[in-house]
């Protein structure tokens, strides 16, 4: 039987109306507009294209919006004090510091310089120890998305063998503690993993952020798990043009699945929609007011 499509744009749907309708209570009840601020270094194309969507979603979710577009020239120093004043600004409830920045300015450096409350990617190292140790985090928005998809198609994730394909820090390591914190028994997969196939073919839940265009096929997948598929892959289209793939091989991979994400149209509209839900959960525990359910894990 074909894989169940789990449809991450009406998911990501409904999560921002929900972010709206809270935000129109935020504004309403308690006289406050959650703010976002998006910092581009430099001129990537890829980049300005999410810096754009992101900037959209804000507004239409009701929040206050604003776009720092820096040379690609900008220092570390220029870049350091915009944050700093960031931080001080009142009005903004979430900073993200649009990846990659050039190569003169150190991320990790800049990262770290953002209030760990405003962090709404979830990558400053404070929001980082605090997810692995189970605590209240500001948590990325990526596999904060992948969770709730998982969440919707599964219910209970406890128990499940859950295999993760890729460790970088802003995905695969984060997705692995969340799975844990789900009770999840989880395996984090990389590229020195030996029989990588073999290994997954054990998970009822795979997420595969690497990378590399297509690599997961059916034969790595047990009939019935669910398939997350996080990779973002262009590739060229025979007529010259060029098309998004994911890591899986999707008409391949939903013969088996039981339930598999697209791409484009899974993971993708879900991060938008979490960074929307973080820079909430930021604001209200900012004014110390009532977290709304469901918007965090
Ligand atoms: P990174 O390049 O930082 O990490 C890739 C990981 O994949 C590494 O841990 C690497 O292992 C592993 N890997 C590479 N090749 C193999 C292989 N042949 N077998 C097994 N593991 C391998 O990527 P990101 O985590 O930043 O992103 C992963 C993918 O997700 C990309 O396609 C990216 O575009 C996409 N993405 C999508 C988002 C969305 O919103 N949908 C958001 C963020 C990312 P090792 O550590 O050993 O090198």
């Amino acid at each position: 039987m074909a894989a169940k499509v789990i449809d991450g744009k009406a998911l990501a749907a409904r999560l921002r109306e929900r972010v709206k309708a809270h935000v129109t209570r935020l504004v309403e009840e308690h006289a406050v507009q959650p703010g976002l601020a998006v910092v581009l270094v430099g001129e990537n194309p890829a980049s300005e294209v999410y810096v754009r969507s992101k900037g959209k979603a804000t507004k239409e979710a009701g929040m206050k919006s604003v776009e720092h577009k820096l040379d690609a020239a900008t220092s570390e120093a220029d870049l350091l004090a915009l944050i700093d004043r960031l931080n001080r600004d009142a009005t903004i409830h979430g900073i993200l510091v649009q990846l990659p920045v050039p190569d003169h300015i150190d991320a990790d450096k800049v990262l770290a310089a953002i209030d760990p409350a405003k962090d709404v990617d979830g990558f400053h190292i404070s929001n980082v120890g605090l997810l692995g140790t189970g605590q209240k985090a500001m948590v990325p928005c990526t596999p904060l998305g992948c969770l709730m998809m998982l969440r919707e198609e599964l219910g209970s994730l406890s128990g499940m063998e859950a295999v993760v394909i890729g460790r970088s820090n802003i995905v695969g390591k984060p997705m692995a503690q969340l799975l844990l914190k789900d009770s999840c028994t989880v395996t984090i997969a990389h590229s020195r993993t030996r029989d990588l196939p073999g290994v997954v073919r054990r998970a009822d839940i795979v997420v595969a952020a690497v990378g590399r265009p297509t690599m997961v096929t059916a034969q790595w997948i047990k009939p019935g798990a669910t398939v997350i598929d996080v990779g973002i892959n262009r590739i060229e289209k025979e007529d010259g043009g060029t098309r998004l793939v994911g890591d899986v091989d999707y008409e391949d991979v939903a013969k088996i699945a039981g339930a598999i994400t697209p791409v484009p149209g899974g993971v993708g509209p879900m991060t938008i929609a979490c960074l929307l839900a973080n820079t909430v959960t930021a604001c209200c525990r900012t004014h110390g007011l009532a977290e709304p359910e469901g918007l965090t894990a």
